[in-house]
């Protein structure tokens, strides 16, 4: 089982609705994001206005979806989940959007997967609540306007730079997700622990914190199995000792790294000297998409300086050398 992996079973996916903070209060950290966000709710709610479109980025399991349910609700609006991989016509989006009511937040996942014809569709959308709708075909066709409810979009998207300039132009507010601190992490690991019932000592959850990439994802997915490893070895409680050893079991090392960040940082030193290598040439060596090494794996391993970005290719630190005991004599 991958710790790392994009995917989401059905499983998960209720787990993780359990375990989701319900407010602003609950959500850890992302401080100046919360801030603001509360600011702007508040006011759009005395103005009895709908909130601003926002467009949230940052790398999987940092709190996206978790951030859109949360406006709704303070919003005291309903939300509406879609993705950009799902929404294949501007007839779809169309759909949804006649069947919101007033405030209420449409959230559209990977929304730079939208197909163009339904971006379009979007635009008029949101910026005059009106939907440019096409009836007829042939030379009969007409354009038919149509009033919408004043509502929210909350997007997602693990890249900025995908989006086009006329959508990201739409989006009054623009909140990118920054990676957990460890005693951010800790706090989540206690709240789920706390929920899914787990006994947990301090130095425990500080050892989960510690390893999980900065990501409430992982924290959530290293407690599952940590748990079933401390019930059949350990009679239940996570002590550190426990953490540790069960960490080790799921192939977590010190750093927090799994097999594929330690396949990516082991494949430049050994086989491309330490980089710079290209992108295309490192997802070849390690069999990995590109789009899933530099959505999903890199931007924790440079946030961490194990891994840099150059104009030549990628490049690992001295931290990356040491970490595998490896001599860096290339790298002075
Ligand atoms: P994304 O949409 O960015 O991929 P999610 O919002 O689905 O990430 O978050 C994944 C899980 O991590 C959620 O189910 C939630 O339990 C947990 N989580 C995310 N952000 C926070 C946070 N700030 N505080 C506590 N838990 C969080």
């Amino acid at each position: 089982e991958r710790l790392m992996t994009n995917r989401i079973t059905e499983e998960e996916r209720s787990i993780e609705n359990v375990l989701r903070p319900q407010s602003l209060d609950d959500y850890v950290g992302q401080d100046k994001m919360k801030e603001s966000l509360r600011i702007c709710i508040e006011a759009a709610k005395q103005r009895r206005e709908a909130l601003d479109h926002a467009i949230f980025y940052g790398p999987p399991g940092l709190g996206k979806t978790t951030i859109a349910h949360i406006i709704a609700k303070e919003m005291g609006a309903a939300l509406r989940s879609t993705s950009g991989l799902v929404l294949a016509h501007a007839g779809d989006l169309a759909a949804i959007l006649t069947n919101l009511q007033e405030y209420d937040v449409l959230f559209i996942d990977e929304i730079h997967r939208l197909p163009a014809s339904v971006e379009e569709a979007l635009y008029p959308a949101m910026e005059d609540y009106q939907l440019d709708l096409v009836i007829g075909q042939g030379p009969a066709t007409r354009t038919v306007k149509l009033d919408l409810p004043r509502f929210t979009l909350v997007g997602a998207t693990t890249r900025a730079g995908a989006l086009t300039s006329p959508l990201r132009d739409r989006f009054g507010l623009v909140y990118r997700l920054e990676f957990y601190s460890p005693a951010e992490l800790e706090a989540i690991v206690v709240r789920s622990a706390g929920v899914l019932g787990i006994g947990m000592d301090r130095e425990g959850a500080a050892e989960i914190a510690r390893r999980a990439r900065g990501t409430p994802r992982i924290v959530n997915r290293l407690i599952k199995r940590v748990r079933d490893y401390a019930q059949i070895k350990a009679g239940g409680r996570v002590t550190r000792r426990v953490a540790e050893e069960a960490l080790a079991w799921l192939g977590i090392d010190q750093a927090g790294f799994d097999d594929m960040d330690r396949k990516i940082l082991l494949t430049i030193i050994e086989k491309f000297n330490g980089g710079p290598v290209g992108i295309e040439s490192l997802a070849a060596a390690v069999q990995e998409d590109k789009g899933t090494l530099e959505d999903v794996y890199e931007p924790y391993l440079i946030q961490a300086g194990f891994l840099e970005r150059t104009g030549r290719g990628r490049q690992v630190t001295r931290a990356a050398f040491d970490h595998f005991h490896k001599p860096s004599t290339l790298l002075i």
